[in-house]
């Protein structure tokens, strides 16, 4: 266990609310920071004592290992509503008999904010990250509050790296203080912070309740994450990919590494530009910070991209033309492809030997790639279909398949005995209701096979039922995938069952 502590946000317009928040966010936190400023100026008057008082009698109690904090944050810096002066003058002169006080650096000097028992001096920038932020530092260390708060946010993930170096200053100076990379990009130093010295990390009370730009939700901190349970020695692994917000990987990789009691992490690392991530952050020659990072799992838009970074590229990897998995030993980056191995194992494990089965697959992309690869070398005959006849033809060139023009609209598919779906036509999001083939196209196949798992029944499964053909989801995929990602990095047998509820607690 960390010395780093749990700090849980609760944020609500009403009293009651407010309430009931604090009460479910006791099981879970260290500290429970109440957000004043999210009151409704008729639920919390300010300015009135009796208002005040009201509710300060009314704060349930909770267990003398807990503690609140009080936070009374102005729009402009972040906070729920506009505050005059006059009304942060009346709120800092009093209630410190609540618990601990985050003030804002611009009001320290006016406050009474020093009777508090212990003061967080903060500093917010939802823009940006500032480029004074080490004068920011030493101004809040100058105000000698007990801890200091310096939040920015981050648009790209080596944004991050300008706060992870205050954390390391800070340690060096003997300095308490809470660094935040605020946005997806900048998740990863919630989680990891408390492994590396911050005092304290923040969480939402659930996963649609964040009251800051890429919060994890308690639960996950402690739970999948494992945030107090880390160290400065853990094994750092994480999805590389430009929208890692919508990955199931890590509910994947951390269960495995949970049942196992390994002291590693999986985390989201949210990368635009992959050549300055690799520079800054992982290459042990040019690396700004140490982080212990052990591998990665590589998705959208990175897989091809990343191969130029890595030191030795696996037979597979190679003839695929992409990695969706890295190893780093000793300095060192391995490349491999997991993406057909985990594709092919549900196919032969329910439709039985390949060899010259009859295969459409639609979509010409990464996934189709491995897709086709396993396939030929599983000895089936494969057509490529794609809205673009000439990346159809591009992929099926590089694997000796046929090439056809997707959409396949007034055709039967019954020259095939399975068709593959590895476009994204019936993913959650903007391509909800789409198929890309309807049942009486499917009559006569033996099986579907999509490669979408969220949802977990597609509109192109739905189809296969109604005309009686059988058919695999892309959940059996993405896990024979991770099982085989956890194989190379960790050389242990991981845990299926535990890694397949994992995801689907989550998707459920
Ligand atoms: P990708 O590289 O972007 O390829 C997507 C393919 O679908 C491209 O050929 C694209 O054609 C085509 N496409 C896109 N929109 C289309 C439309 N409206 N109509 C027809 N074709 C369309 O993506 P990817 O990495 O291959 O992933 C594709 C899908 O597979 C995603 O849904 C992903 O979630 C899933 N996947 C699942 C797993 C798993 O483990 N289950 C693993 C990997 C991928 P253009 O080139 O013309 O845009």
């Amino acid at each position: 266990m960390n010395k780093g502590k749990i700090c849980v946000s609760v944020c609500a317009a009403t009293a009651d609310q407010l309430f009931e928040q604090i009460k479910r966010a006791e099981d879970l936190a260290d500290v429970i920071e109440i957000r004043f400023d999210c009151l409704k100026e008729s639920e919390f008057n300010v300015l009135n004592d009796k208002s005040v008082s009201a509710l300060y009698q009314k704060i349930p109690k909770i267990s003398k290992d807990k503690v609140f904090l009080s936070t009374f944050r102005p729009k402009d810096q972040g906070g729920a509503r506009e505050l005059t002066p006059e009304e942060r003058d009346y709120f800092w002169n009093g209630g410190y008999e609540i618990g601990w006080a985050d003030c804002e650096e611009d009001y320290i000097e006016n406050s009474f904010y020093w009777l508090w028992e212990e003061r967080i001096c903060s500093s917010h920038d939802f823009n940006g990250v500032p480029e004074n932020l080490t004068e920011i530092y030493e101004r809040l260390k100058a105000s000698q509050a007990d801890t200091l708060k310096i939040a920015v946010r981050v648009d790209d993930i080596t944004d991050s790296i300008a706060v992870w170096k205050l954390l390391e200053r800070a340690k060096s100076e003997n300095q308490s203080i809470i660094p935040i990379a605020m946005g997806e990009s900048g998740k990863w130093t919630r989680i990891l912070g408390l492994a590396h010295g911050a005092m304290m990390t923040y969480a939402s009370l659930d996963a649609t309740s964040e009251t800051a730009p890429g919060q994890v939700s308690a639960k996950d901190l402690i739970e999948v994450y494992r945030a107090k349970e880390l160290n400065a020695e853990t094994d750092v692994y994480g999805i590389l990919g430009s929208n890692t917000g919508v990955s199931m990987s890590p509910y994947i990789h951390n269960a495995a590494f949970q049942h196992h009691n390994l002291n590693a992490v999986f985390v989201p690392l949210q990368v635009q530009n992959l050549d300055e991530f690799m520079r800054r952050m992982v290459l042990p020659a040019t690396r700004e910070i140490e982080l212990n990072f052990k591998g990665f799992s590589v998705t959208l838009p990175h897989k091809q991209a990343i191969i130029k970074h890595l030191d030795e590229l696996d037979e597979t990897a190679a003839k695929i033309g992409a990695v969706n998995t890295v190893k780093i030993v000793d300095g060192k980056l391995y490349g491999y492809n997991t993406d057909a191995h985990g594709f092919i194992e549900p196919l032969l494990n329910s439709y039985g030997d390949l060899k010259n089965a009859r295969v459409a697959v639609f979509g010409a992309g990464g996934a189709a790639r491995a897709v086709v690869y396993a396939l030929r070398t599983a000895g089936a005959d494969v057509t490529v279909f794609a809205r673009d006849p000439s990346k159809a033809e591009s992929l099926a060139g590089d694997f000796q398949a046929a090439a056809a023009k997707l959409p396949v609209v007034n055709c039967e598919l019954r020259d095939f005995d399975i068709l593959v779906n590895t476009t994204p036509l019936g993913m959650k999001g903007k391509f909800d209701h789409h198929t890309p083939a309807l049942a009486w196209q499917l009559e006569g196949l033996h099986l579907v096979y999509d490669l979408i798992y969220i949802p977990f029944q597609t509109p192109l499964m739905a189809e296969a039922d109604k005309a009686e053909v059988p058919k695999i989801g892309g959940l059996a995929m993405l896990i024979a995938q991770a099982i085989e990602q956890q194989r190379i990095w960790t050389g242990l047998a991981a845990p299926m069952k535990e890694m397949s509820r994992a995801v689907l607690k989550r998707l459920a």
